[in-house]
């Protein structure tokens, strides 16, 4: 099984890097700031609680979006591997999936860490509001986002470089070549399989 782990600054193009993964190489894709949204576009209860923090940039609550998860997981049966885009995004996240993915023998492979300049993350952002109107993509919000980032999800390099698992991809190039880096990362790793 190939389980993989993507994270990034937000703008870093995890998202659309986990959806050329998820083609070419069939795995599930689990996002959990795409499921929050389509609950927030659903108007349910979790959608409305979610909201609050979502709107100004802040993490949804780790034992919220913990339950979240596991529940998704608990639905999803897939033989051929997951990317995981989003979760974890801090260490108490990434134990916690460590934990999940022990018990059901599916460990992860590998965590790509996508590095993007603040600036670009700024300019890509502000761009992505205006166009698509995400009600997180607005100057004060990404900068907040980028601060927590840095404080909570960026630790996540050493907590995966200690287990051997971590690649950093530079995501400031065309989406074909980083496409085309992490492709290579997984081709390797599935030979060694
Ligand atoms: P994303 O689409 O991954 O950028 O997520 C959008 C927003 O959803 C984030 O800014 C957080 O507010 C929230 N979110 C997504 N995933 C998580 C998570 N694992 N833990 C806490 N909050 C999350």
């Amino acid at each position: 099984m190939l389980n993989i782990v993507i994270f990034g600054a937000p703008g870093s193009g995890k998202g659309t890097q986990s959806e050329l993964i998820i083609k070419k190489y069939n795995l599930h894709h689990i996002s959990t700031g795409e499921i929050l949204r389509q609950e927030i576009d659903n108007q349910t209860e979790f959608g409305r609680l979610a909201a609050q923090y979502t709107n100004q940039g802040h993490f949804v609550p780790d034992d919220v979006i913990i339950k979240m998860f596991a529940e998704v997981l608990d639905k999803t049966q897939h033989s051929k591997g997951y990317i995981f885009d989003g979760f974890p995004r801090n260490i108490l996240q990434a134990t916690t999936l460590d934990n999940l993915l022990r018990e059901r023998k599916m460990p992860i492979v590998a965590a790509f860490s996508l590095t993007v300049e603040d600036a670009d993350v700024i300019e890509r952002l502000t761009r992505r509001g205006k166009l698509t109107g995400r009600a997180d993509d607005n100057i004060e919000t990404i900068k907040h986002r980028l601060e927590v980032y840095k404080e909570h999800t960026e630790p996540l390099k050493d907590y995966y470089k200690k287990q051997g698992k971590l690649f950093i991809i530079k995501g400031d190039n065309s989406i074909e070549n980083v496409f085309d880096e992490i492709s290579q990362v997984i081709d390797r790793l599935l030979y060694l399989q």
